[in-house]
């Protein structure tokens, strides 16, 4: 899981957490059309097979669900652009307790397939503490998402997904910025910046070298947000993916 000493109590971090021990993307697995920055090179994660059904909990409520929804439909917008196609289709259904209350994400195991991703809503505070969901390494810090994945080693494509969603510490109008975001590592996308300054390198650059205005700090998949645009009492949001976002999804989703 990415950690995040940029962070403030201010901030709220959005986690993302890769099971995988698959390494690096291989240059084959990209676009011909792959236009990725030097500084961007190992932000990638792999490709999701499609179509991919995206089951939204039941147990979030209507306007939860609508938010999560057109989340996910900011992103089949930019999969039909790119790839001629939706990444997602949109599906509400009962996901199995044993799979909402997990707590050992075993890629040995069996906790979804490679054709749908759950979301799901984690009402238990107990579940999010004793999972340390919640915990990046920076006291006092509680994340409001994270994504499990696990990738087929030999194709790069994520075998299995669950999307979490600590939906009682979220602001309302920030769920579906939280949701798109989550639903970026969900289609292959690392953070576009580099949140742990003792990873970052010239091929992932560090996210404390790039300044509130630059594509990687605007972009959906910077790895905090924050919980009040600076001067004024409204929470920053961020609804549809910006060229930085969309540009590396190319390298995945592109012609090969
Ligand atoms: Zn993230």
């Amino acid at each position: 899981m990415a950690k995040c000493i940029l962070c403030t109590f201010l901030l709220v971090v959005l986690g993302t957490s890769s099971l995988s021990a698959a390494g690096e993307l291989p240059p084959s697995k990209l676009s011909h059309s792959c236009q990725l920055a030097p500084n961007q090179k190992r932000s990638l994660r792999g490709p999701i097979p499609r179509p991919m059904q995206l089951i939204i909990d039941n147990r979030f409520n209507e306007d939860q669900k609508k938010e999560i929804s057109r989340a996910a439909a900011s992103w089949n917008k930019v999969g039909l652009q790119i790839a001629g196609q939706n990444f997602f289709d949109i599906l509400y259904g009962d996901i199995p307790l044993s799979i909402a209350n997990m707590t050992n994400f075993d890629c040995g195991g069996q906790f979804g397939g490679s054709t749908f991703t759950y979301v799901v809503n984690v009402t238990s505070d107990k579940l999010w503490t004793s999972m340390k969901l919640g915990e990046d390494g920076t006291p006092g810090f509680t994340s409001p998402a994270e994504v499990h994945s696990c990738t087929n080693p030999i194709s790069f494509e994520f075998s299995q997904q669950v999307v979490r969603i600590y939906s009682s510490i979220v602001i309302f109008t920030q769920l579906q910025t939280i949701v798109l975001h989550e639903l970026g590592h969900a289609l292959g996308l690392n953070h576009s910046c580099d949140g742990d300054p003792h990873d970052a390198s010239a091929d992932y650059i560090s996210c404390q070298k790039i300044s509130p205005n630059h594509p990687y700090h605007l972009a959906v998949m910077y790895p905090s947000l924050m919980k009040r645009r600076p001067n004024t009492p409204f929470p920053e949001q961020k609804l549809t993916p910006t060229a930085n976002d969309i540009s590396r999804l190319e390298c995945l989703y592109g012609p090969k």
